[in-house]
């Protein structure tokens, strides 16, 4: 990795804690990540991880892993694990022990209780329909709702009431009375209560009401004494509704709320509705067939938590557009990768090489370590024999200019092993070629050839020795930057077809034991990771390429 690796990159919520802790309005920090259990976490989600609990870690403070739970019908346990699971593979651990909002629906009922004894909360009976037209828009401000001026004792017995569940669902629901004028439209008496009769993962059908978003929000922040609440952008809009709720309620203390941008990856999308949308009409595997930006996606594929975390780091945070190129992540885990993942070969797309002067006796084999940089990754021995696997891009019979692989008549390194001449092009009845015939110079093992040059270098393997491996080549999701820029188009429509192929390849028989999730770099072909779900050691084989050794995306 580069030398700046890993250094803190500063920026302005730093900046805010650090003053903070200076001048003491803290003594130390408390963040959280909430996710809503309603789907897989995305990179964007890592970004955020990566945000509060990298923070936390590095003030020595704390951060909480939050379930945000407030609206059951989206909700599973199978999202809520997969998450945990995602933040520890990441690398982070939470502060005791996993939160949820649901623990606090009962404070947070007191809460509105003690809201419409103030005369700051009331029940209204205005249709979903209605109160949309009685909110009024950008421009005008909005009307008075009729039920707004209901006394305390009246709105005491409906919210006690809808509780009790006696109302139909949607046919009530709580607000907080602040302005219909305001010029911010999150402030016109937003809901806090609706009912709705659906069962909740941790409650059951305990409540028949649930708190609002943004009302449970800043609730269980300030429940669980956090000291800056980190949120993206969207939510710019809403701190007035954060900080007016906790003004006026009897609870003793304030978070601040920061908000930062969102990152978006060009050729994919992070939304955790459009990744449900491309699992359930089956444009791929699941959630973690390993083109998903997901979390579970990107692990599949063979990223790593540290190449994650880097990229986080060098994304940075701020409140401009965050908007990255691919090439940008793949960088990252390429990093990562190059000192770390033992170097093997393998052959993708095979093409038969028969060696006419192959001499059992003579013929030899030479040991290869699995890094160059790396003795303590050990070696293996290449073992040569008469028949061997070429990549079929390897060879050309009529080669463009500068060609250095292998033609016919011409001369090339196998590598860790002879300098080999292709002297014979065998091909079928239609004209494809079939395989090559080829002898080696027997001088040639470890020294170069006497009296004349060979440039190119080739990977290979030993037909007898080498193991068949399914290799599956992953290309960008969609074919355009922005797949969901535009509103009036389906982002399926922007789908990839090639973004998945299945090669039946062939690799080196020191790879039969590696289990799932082994990152390999094939030399001259990328990293490859044997996949969590199907690879089998000792079995059948399967590999995922996780990114090439060269940014393809970058032009030219
Ligand atoms: P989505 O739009 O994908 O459903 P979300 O914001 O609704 O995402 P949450 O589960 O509410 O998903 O998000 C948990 C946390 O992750 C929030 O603090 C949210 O701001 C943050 N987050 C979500 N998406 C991104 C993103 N693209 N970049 C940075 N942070 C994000
Ligand atoms: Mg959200």
């Amino acid at each position: 990795m580069s030398s700046n690796a890993q250094a803190p990159v500063p920026h302005f919520i730093r900046n805010i804690i650090e003053a903070d802790l200076v001048n003491g309005k803290h003594t130390g920090i408390v963040t959280r990540f909430p996710p809503e259990p309603n789907g897989y976490l995305h990179v964007g989600h890592a970004k955020s991880i990566c945000l509060n609990f990298g923070l936390a870690l590095e003030y020595n403070g704390k951060c909480n892993l939050r379930f945000d739970d407030t609206n059951p019908e989206k909700e599973s346990e199978e999202y809520a694990r997969s998450i945990q699971e995602d933040v520890q593979w990441l690398g982070f651990q939470w502060d005791g022990p996993v939160r949820w909002a649901s623990d606090y629906f009962g404070q947070l009922y007191n809460h509105a209780v003690e809201l419409i004894k103030q005369g700051k909360a009331y029940v209204d009976d205005l249709s979903a329909e209605k109160m949309r037209e009685y909110r009024g828009t950008l421009t005008q401000a909005g009307k008075d709702s009729p039920h707004r001026e209901r006394s305390v004792e009246e709105n005491l017995d409906l919210f006690v009431r809808m509780k009790n569940g006696e109302f139909a669902d949607g046919s009530k629901v709580l607000r907080a009375k602040i302005d219909m004028a305001s010029p911010n439209i999150n402030m016109r008496d937003p809901a806090i209560y609706r009912i709705r009769r659906a069962h909740h993962i941790r409650t059951g059908d305990a409540w028949c009401i649930y708190p609002m978003y943004d009302y449970t929000h800043c609730i269980s922040d300030a429940l669980e004494g956090i000291t800056h609440s980190l949120c993206t952008l969207e939510f710019e809009d809403h701190r007035p509704l954060y900080d007016w709720v906790l003004d006026n309620i009897t609870i003793g203390c304030h978070p601040q709320q920061i908000e930062f941008s969102r990152l978006e990856l060009h050729y994919t999308i992070t939304s955790k509705r459009k990744l449900l949308q491309l699992v359930t009409e089956k444009h791929v595997s699941g959630w973690d067939d390993p083109r998903m930006p997901t979390i579970q996606g990107m692990r599949r594929r063979g990223y790593t938590p540290q190449g994650l975390r880097e990229f986080a780091r060098r994304i940075g945070i701020s409140k401009s557009d965050n908007t990255v190129d691919m090439g940008v992540l793949e960088a990252c885990i390429r990093e990562d990768m190059e000192a770390s993942a033992p170097r093997v070969m393998a052959v993708i797309k095979p093409l038969k090489v028969t060696i006419t002067n192959f001499d059992e006796a003579n013929a030899q084999s030479r040991e290869a370590g699995f890094h160059p940089n790396h003795p303590e990754f050990g070696s293996r021995m290449v073992p040569f024999s008469r028949e061997i696997w070429i990549e079929a891009d390897d060879f050309a019979e009529s080669p463009p200019e500068g060609w250095q692989r292998l033609t016919a008549g011409g001369e090339v390194r196998l590598r860790y092993s002879y300098v080999m001449r292709c002297d014979e092009v065998a091909k079928d009845a239609s004209g494809n070629i079939k395989e090559l015939r080829c002898s080696i110079d027997a001088d040639t093992l470890g020294k170069n050839p006497a009296g004349r040059k060979v440039k190119g270098v080739i990977h290979w393997v030993s037909c007898a020795h080498a193991l068949p491996a399914e290799v599956r080549l992953y290309d960008r999701l969609f074919t355009v930057p922005e797949p969901d820029a535009d509103k009036n188009v389906d982002f399926c429509t922007y789908l990839n077809p090639a973004s998945l192929t299945v090669a039946q390849g062939w690799a080196e028989a020191c790879v039969k034991d590696a289990p799932p999730e082994t990152i390999y770099q094939f030399e001259r072909l990328g990293y490859f990771c044997t996949d969590r779900r199907e690879h089998q050691p000792g079995g059948k084989l399967v590999f995922n390429r996780t990114v090439t050794l060269k940014d393809s995306w970058s032009k030219g």
